[in-house]
């Protein structure tokens, strides 16, 4: 478990770059809920406001270009972040910005504060939440600057039109997303459903590492995907390795999927508050 900070003292900061959940389930919600139980002092960059509910997405609005890497300028001029991530981000015209901004900050491989980049393209209940047409920014303008990117099943299809069924394929994905430029890709297997194990496969160009973690089955699993990304920003702010950082993340997920509580007529989100008990 990460250290919790001293009473007193200023936290590790780490900065989410996403979309609002009014559900509370998911997005930002899930991203800061995450952050401040593992110690973490939250700061958002808010890319687009979803209207939102255990039900699904029924619309979203995005917020101006601009304004999205405004917050992520001021913030990381004034506070300080030790870890970046980005979760949805709904256009290219936000990739771009988003992209832009992070290389001049110094978020990113080739800068000195780690990237995680989520590439969010749809809800667990289909609903787009990123323009087909901006795939192609996801493609060539983000993921080349994570240090690591971590699609699940559907996000790897999309981006690199391999369906991932098994080990061989999934080695095939990680490559085809390696290819991309980030520092690290990780095909997540959670919702390969062939198996009693959930496994990630991670790949930085030369070795492949495999994570496995029991499969928890339940249907509140909303934000499982935000979740591990804001967990692994966390330990990169800490100053973990890439493969440590995604251990501990995964291991934090697998926690608050045992912990997700059902919520409205739909699906209830994955939960840090277990870490609440015996406080
Ligand atoms: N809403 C927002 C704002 C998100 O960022 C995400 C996932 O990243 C979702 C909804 C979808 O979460 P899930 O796929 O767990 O439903």
């Amino acid at each position: 478990m990460l250290p919790l900070t001293p009473e007193g003292r200023t936290p590790v900061r780490a900065l989410t770059i996403a979309g609002t959940d009014s559900g509370g389930g998911a997005g930002i919600q899930a991203d800061s809920r995450t952050m401040a139980l593992l110690g973490v002092h939250a700061c958002v960059a808010v890319a687009a406001v979803t209207v939102q509910n255990s039900l699904g997405v029924s619309a979203f609005h995005e917020i101006p270009p601009q304004t999205v890497a405004d917050q992520v300028r001021v913030v990381v001029g004034d506070i300080g972040v030790g870890a970046a991530k980005t979760g949805m981000l709904a256009s290219t015209a936000i990739i771009e910005a988003v992209a832009g901004v992070c290389r001049e900050v110094g978020i990113g491989r080739d800068g000195s504060i780690p990237l995680v980049v989520d590439p969010v393209a749809a809800s667990m209940h289909g609903d787009p939440l990123l323009h087909a047409s901006a795939l192609d920014a996801l493609r060539h303008t983000l993921i080349p600057l994570a240090t690591v990117v971590t699609p699940n099943l559907d996000e790897v299809r999309l981006l690199t039109g391999i369906e991932v069924t098994g080990d061989r394929t999934a080695r095939n994905a990680a490559e085809a997303l390696h290819d991309l430029g980030p520092k690290w890709a990780v095909v997540k297997g959670g919702h390969l459903r062939s198996s009693d194990f959930s496994t990630d496969l991670l790949f930085d160009g030369d070795q492949f590492h495999e994570l496995s973690a029991p499969r928890i089955e339940t249907g509140d699993d909303h934000g499982g995907g935000d979740t591990l990304a804001a967990a692994t920003a966390c330990a990169l702010a800490h100053g973990y390795e890439v493969p440590e950082a995604i251990a501990f993340a995964k291991e934090w997920t697998t926690r608050c999927l045992k912990a997700a509580y059902p919520l409205g007529a739909g699906h209830g989100p994955v939960s840090p508050l277990w870490r609440l008990s015996g406080m």
